[in-house]
């Protein structure tokens, strides 16, 4: 059958949304811009609001500054004004009173109405000659056959859609209805009877096809609530099966540790753990000790000393005879935790290895060799880490610090990397940035957590202000006179990809200038992106040593960069980076024993940006920063998602539906519980839709 003979009756809801009628192959590459594809696609493209015209009142009964809906009859339209500075003005009546309505720069409502129209108006109530008056109102004109349009008037809720120019929210509206009438009658219920008992959900058609047309806003919230549940359900479901599913296929080498082992360990670690450490030392271990893989995140505010945590693990590990990955994300901070760890595993007999992109030809073959043959304990390294040549004899733990650059394929990739395929190693995730928690239980949802809180002892706590021009030049006298005492400072410059070169240039004369004129005398270094890996490290290794007294650096100066002497932080151009990014940041500094400042050049006082940066002022608390920067600006924006492959959510909300997604998490969790499988017919539709949603991002499909 020609794909253009495909019938009304027939269409389903996997069908190209072309074929919904009045939709045709070029609105349906205007769709596909959108994403939609199917009629599924179409019929999940939801409302993200609903712009509500209430029932009409009479006119005589209009109350100043309200917002009302009056219909009447239009009287007497005049267009008055400069030729480009046009005003229309009417009067409308009804049988209670009359009022004044006024368009400006709109003469092209004149050419749409004429006396005698009847007309719906919706907008808040001023005054204008005494008179109850409308300015700019939304308006719609009613035909007069539809008399009973007016017996029956009603609150309007008209859904407003993510729109294009081509394509506007209106013609969107239409095709969802039109597509609706012929599938709506398809569209099934997955989820279990019982929950939507417990929470009192609308049935899924009904749910859908209310949050497109709703009639009020009982309407509108619990369908929302229904759809936004939805969503997070068979998220969490399709992360907790496929969890249940590894533990229950995978094997680890068990990673047992006496406390004679625990001692040895303690010995290397040149101060005492936090309570945080501890308890994060302790989950972890509980894990180790069993044959089945452990996938744990460990999270912590920055500074709080996830590297310790991490050196722990590593060297139970190496105790039990078995080998050590640590994944790093760039060159700098792999030749960091390695130099770090050679001195805590002075005189061991502990044998590591760097692998670095840079690392030479023959080096890297003699070190994947040994690795091969059990011949290295430990192995740091980038990402070169993750090629296919790299194997072991007995990988046991993975370690990735700064999990935010490395997406999920990649924290798969080092899976089975033992000569015995059966084994996969224990994964230990650190994250830099903290994340909220609901954005942890989504992205992160196939992990345990580890939360390390509060920070060693002895830290100073860092003084962070927002600098506006007229202070640039105080600040620089600051920093000189803290510099002068021997400590250290970096100068930020946020890199924005489009400009990267101008930028750059930026970057370049600021270090010049800085270093011939705000902070002459004092040796000043540049750090930038497009540097080689081996300039970079030498620029660093300067910094570190107290070489180089300032830095300028274009990207993000790493993170996870450990100079204790460095105090002070400038970053300019504050307002262009996001608040965890700027958390992250600051935690270059503070690291020492000495009270470091974080000044942030920023225009003004005012507005919005400067608001967002108020709160880095006020707070030193990574996970308040992060919920608030996930407020702001959307979970999107906080980890680059896309990484990740965080699913968009359609209707929920990470930021405001928390409880909701704690119950899904848990009504999942019960589920699975009764029904490991999801074999029950109860669950029937559930495992299809799974499937059907998550089937290849989960490996779903080949269960058994
Ligand atoms: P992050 O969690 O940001 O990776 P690091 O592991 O780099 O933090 O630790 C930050 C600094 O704190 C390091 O200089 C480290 O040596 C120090 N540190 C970590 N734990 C402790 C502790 N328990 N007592 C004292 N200093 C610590
Ligand atoms: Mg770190």
């Amino acid at each position: 059958m020609a794909a253009n003979a495909v019938t009304h009756s027939t269409l389903t809801l996997d069908s190209s949304a072309q074929f919904v009628r009045g939709v045709g192959p070029a609105r349906a590459a205007l769709l596909a811009q959108l994403g939609v594809g199917t009629v599924r696609h179409l019929i999940e493209y939801f409302p993200f609001r609903h712009e509500h015209r209430p029932q009409s009142k009479a006119i005589g009964s209009l109350v100043l500054e309200e917002i009302a809906t009056v219909v009447g009859e239009i009287r007497r339209l005049k267009v008055s004004g400069l030729p480009n500075r046009k005003i229309v003005q009417a009067t409308v009546i009804d049988g209670t009173g009359q009022c004044t309505v006024r368009w400006f720069n709109a003469a092209y409502v004149a050419d749409e109405l004429r006396g005698g129209d009847i007309i719906r108006l919706s907008g808040k109530v001023d005054a204008f000659n005494d008179r109850a008056c409308f300015t700019n109102p939304k308006w719609s004109k009613i035909d007069p056959s539809q008399a009973d349009l007016l017996a029956n008037d009603v609150d309007e809720f008209e859904p407003i859609y993510s729109a294009t120019a081509e394509l506007p929210s209106r013609a969107i509206a239409k095709m969802i209805r039109t597509a609706l009438e012929s599938v709506g009658d398809q569209l099934g219920e997955f989820l279990p009877q019982a929950i939507r008992t417990k929470h009192r959900f609308p049935a899924r058609p009904e749910a859908i096809l209310r949050f497109h047309h709703p009639s009020s806003k009982q309407e509108i919230s619990a369908s929302k609530r229904r759809l936004a549940y939805e969503e997070f359900f068979l998220l969490q479901l399709a992360v907790q099966f496929s969890r249940t599913r590894r533990a229950s296929r995978d094997r680890a080498l068990k990673i047992p540790i006496s406390p004679e082992v625990d001692r040895r360990i303690r010995r290397r670690i040149p101060f005492a753990l936090t309570k945080g450490q501890e308890r994060a030392v302790s989950e972890i271990a509980s894990d180790l000790a069993r044959d089945v893989p452990m996938n744990r995140l460990l999270q912590a505010d920055v500074g709080a000393g996830k590297t310790a945590v991490a050196v722990y693990a590593a060297l139970a590990a190496i105790a039990n005879k078995t080998q050590v990955a640590l994944v790093a994300p760039t060159e700098i901070l792999v030749r960091q935790h390695f130099e770090k760890v050679q001195h805590y595993l002075r005189g061991s007999r502990v044998r590591m290895a760097c692998l670095l992109g840079a690392t030479s030809k023959s080096e890297r073959s003699a070190t994947l060799r040994a690795l091969q043959r059990g011949e290295l304990d430990w192995v740091i390294g980038t990402h070169a880490l993750f090629e296919s040549d790299v194997s072991f004899q007995r990988l046991a733990l993975v370690l990735i610090d700064e999990q935010h650059k490395f997406g999920v394929a990649q924290r798969a990739a080092l899976r089975t990397r033992s000569s015995d395929k059966t084994l996969v190693p224990h994964t230990l995730v650190l994250t830099a940035t903290p994340i909220p928690r609901t954005l942890a239980m989504t992205v992160f949802g196939d992990l345990d957590v580890s939360t390390i809180g509060g920070l060693p002892p002895g830290r100073q706590p860092i003084t962070t202000r927002l600098v506006t021009s007229d202070l640039h030049a105080k600040a620089w006298e600051f920093v000189r006179s803290h510099l002068a005492r021997g400590e250290q400072a970096y100068v930020v410059y946020p890199l924005v990809e489009e400009s990267e070169n101008l930028e750059l240039k930026s970057a370049t004369d600021e270090a010049k200038r800085l270093a011939r004129d705000e902070l002459a005398g004092f040796e000043v270094g540049l750090l930038h992106g497009r540097m080689k890996a081996a300039e970079k490290a030498a620029v660093m290794e300067n910094f570190r040593h107290g070489k180089l007294r300032v830095l300028v650096a274009t990207t993000v100066i790493e993170v996870g960069v450990d100079v204790p002497n460095a105090t002070m932080m400038i970053v300019r151009h504050a307002e262009r980076y996001g608040l965890s990014q700027l958390h992250q940041l600051r935690g270059r500094i503070g690291r020492g024993s000495k009270r470091s400042y974080c000044l942030l050049f920023a225009e003004t006082r005012e507005g919005a940006a400067a608001e967002r940066l108020k709160v880095l002022c006020e707070t030193s608390d990574g996970f308040r920063i992060a919920e608030e920067d996930m407020r702001l600006r959307g979970p999107g924006e906080l980890l680059s998602t896309r990484q990740h492959g965080m699913p968009e959510f359609k209707v929920a909300n990470l930021a405001e539906d928390f409880p909701l997604l704690e119950q899904a998490r848990d009504d999942a969790a019960r589920i699975l519980h009764e029904d490991p499988n999801l074999r029950a017919n109860a669950s029937r539709e559930l495992y299809k839709e799974l499937v059907r949603k998550f089937g290849r991002r989960f490996s779903l499909v080949d269960v058994s």
